[in-house]
């Protein structure tokens, strides 16, 4: 059976020399524990942050450790009471084939409401962000104009849909023409093509009244760009900055951010973690939605297995996906 282990830090695209591909023998369950055959990995842009030897919301990645990933598979040995073979699960099992766990952190998939990917994807972490970061942190309300920023992925695609459904007038925003089409489909407002620059001049012509949530998850230039066009009494929620994830030095602060002082504004980060005890709520609210047709869940499935991770997880940086980006394995 085949991990990834992290070999050495990267400065920053993480490369070959990042990673070493190891081959152990498939474990066997202890007692309190199960073993998971590991079927799809999540490709998190958080992943970038878990390689830097810096304080945050998780300690890094050890050298020599697995490299850590969300994933899903099902349940081939167990010596736990509370799951049997067969069981279809998800939790932190890493970039490996076969994992053993003792249950902590572990859900257990309902197949028969959600396929798999969907559970890594809108019904899981990133759908769980996205309901978050825009009802609490961004107090949505209907009739504001929303902004999103990878409006084409993961957790941006959730964003777009969930507040088209609460009735606000929304802006995606996306790299290249194929993308910006696919959020004309789901029936956003305004689509903005990053590659098309002038992002300022954008985001005003799109918003003339001016922004009242921008969910953030790519910082940089773009959110500039949004903070010289916020409405009065906006929330920017900082959800993430992966345009800076990969950089060899720390980026320019936001040159505009008094812009907030402007318009009486705010902004706020947030961890999804801090959700947890909430997160049957944005599931329930995410996939009625999705029985009604109201909201697309979208995933894009690489192949290739383990192996395949560091060439897979460079495909976030290039906005390969459109949705969730998963593994298969
Ligand atoms: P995505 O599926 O959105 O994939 C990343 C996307 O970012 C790419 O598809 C690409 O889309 C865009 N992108 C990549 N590089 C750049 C760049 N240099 N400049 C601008 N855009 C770029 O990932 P997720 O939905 O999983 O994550 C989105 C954000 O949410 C990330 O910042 C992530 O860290 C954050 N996050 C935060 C959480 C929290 O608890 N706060 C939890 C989960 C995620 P395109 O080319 O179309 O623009």
């Amino acid at each position: 059976s085949k991990e990834v282990r992290l070999a050495q830090r990267p400065e920053g695209y993480p490369d070959s020399s990042t990673w070493d591909v190891a081959e152990v023998e498939v474990p066997e369950p202890g007692p309190g524990e199960f073993v998971v055959r590991v079927e799809l990995i999540s490709l998190d842009p958080a992943m970038r942050g878990w390689l830097n030897d810096v304080r945050s919301y998780v300690p890094p990645v050890g050298i020599g450790e697995v490299m850590r990933a969300l994933a899903a598979g099902t349940v081939t040995a167990s010596k736990h009471d509370g799951y049997a073979v067969g069981d279809v699960v998800s939790g932190t099992f890493g970039v490996r084939e076969y994992a053993v766990s003792d249950g902590a952190g572990v859900s257990r998939l309902d197949l028969d409401r959600a396929p798999m990917e969907t559970w890594l994807g809108a019904l899981g972490m990133p759908g769980m962000t996205a309901y978050f970061g825009l009802t609490d942190v961004g107090a949505v309300a209907p009739g504001d104009t929303v902004l999103v920023s990878a409006a084409a992925g993961a957790v941006g695609s959730i964003v777009a849909q969930l507040a088209k459904a609460r009735g606000c007038r929304v802006i995606g925003v996306a790299g290249g023409q194929e993308k910006a089409e696919w959020l004309r489909g789901l029936g956003l407002d305004a689509v903005i093509d990053r590659r098309e620059g002038d992002l300022l001049k954008q985001v005003r012509t799109a918003a003339p009244d001016g922004v009242d949530i921008y969910f953030d998850n790519v910082g940089g230039e773009l959110l500039d760009a949004a903070l010289a066009n916020l409405a009065r009494g906006a929330r920017v929620v900082l959800c993430g900055a992966v345009s800076a994830y990969n950089e060899e030095s720390l980026p320019e602060g936001p040159r505009r951010y008094m812009s907030l002082l402007v318009f009486r504004a705010r902004m706020e980060g947030f961890v999804v973690f801090d959700y947890r005890d909430r997160y049957g709520e944005a599931v329930d609210a995410i996939a009625g939605l999705i029985d009604e047709g109201r909201l697309v869940a979208a995933e894009t499935v690489l192949d290739g297995g383990v192996e395949a991770f560091p060439e897979a997880l460079l495909g976030l940086f290039e906005g390969v996906n459109t949705g969730k980006l998963l593994l298969k394995v």
